[in-house]
């Protein structure tokens, strides 16, 4: 069974300046980024990407204005599971947005790069903002090193560059290979306009710990997926399924 369908779960949406998934580019634009919790249907155990932040937490105490688009409770019951039913979230890197809610899941186990886990630990200050310990400490962990296999439909790849340690999921559908990025992207990263395009094959990520490793990271993607979904782009928002 390898046919999988992954359900995107819409959480909030913050308005940001494109310079920030665009690097020097863009300036002065402003784009929607939408913080997506992903449901993966199709596999033995019940597997969700990415944990989530509400937008209270991320507007009060980070200061990144979100509006709720719905709770995540909500976004999970519409899809017929709650907190206590997942086994599995591959978690893409640590920063808060990605992992404020997780341990509202009680019985699941989180995968994470080792080390991606080992910078958010200790991370150097210059980005270590995004990172907050008591959103991870404590977690049940399967630490992985590289690209591995989690399960006959699932494999993650190490695509660092906007973290240290950043993983995308590789999932397959009956299209093919969909990959959810790890790195914060919008679809304009893989997929530039034409006037761009005929220098460069994809725009490297506006948001970065090692800007070459992360355009190395977004080419790497684009080359193995035939999906891309890149992780805030606001055209799931309204999708129920892909592909
Ligand atoms: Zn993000």
């Amino acid at each position: 069974m390898a046919n999988c369908v992954i359900h995107p779960i819409p959480i909030v949406e913050s308005k940001l300046d494109k310079s920030l998934m665009t690097y020097r580019m863009n300036f002065g634009q402003t784009i929607l980024s939408i913080g997506y919790v992903w449901y993966i249907k199709g596999t033995k155990e019940r597997i969700l990407v990415d944990a989530g932040a509400s937008a209270e937490y991320l507007s009060t105490v980070r200061g990144m204005p979100a509006k709720e688009i719905q709770t995540l409770e909500t976004g999970l019951k519409n899809l017929g599971i709650g907190f206590s039913d997942i086994d599995l979230i591959i978690i893409t890197h640590l920063h808060n947005d990605h992992i404020a809610d997780a341990h509202r899941f009680p019985g699941a186990r989180f995968v994470v790069q080792e080390k991606e886990l080992d910078f958010a630990r200790n991370p150097h200050p210059s980005v270590g903002a995004p990172y907050c310990r008591e959103f991870f400490d404590g977690l049940r962990f399967e630490v992985v090193r590289g690209d591995t296999k989690i399960c006959e439909e699932i494999s993650v790849l190490f695509t660092p560059g906007h973290t240290p340690g950043g993983q995308s999921v590789s999932i397959k559908t009956a299209q093919g290979a969909a990959i959810i990025t790890g790195l914060c992207t919008i679809r304009e990263v893989f997929d530039p306009p034409q006037a761009i395009a005929k220098s460069t094959p994809v725009i490297t990520p506006g948001m970065h710990t090692n800007v070459i490793e992360a355009y190395d990271s977004v080419v790497r993607i684009k080359e193995m997926a035939d999906i891309i979904v890149p992780n805030h782009d606001p055209e799931f928002r309204n999708k129920s399924s892909l592909p």
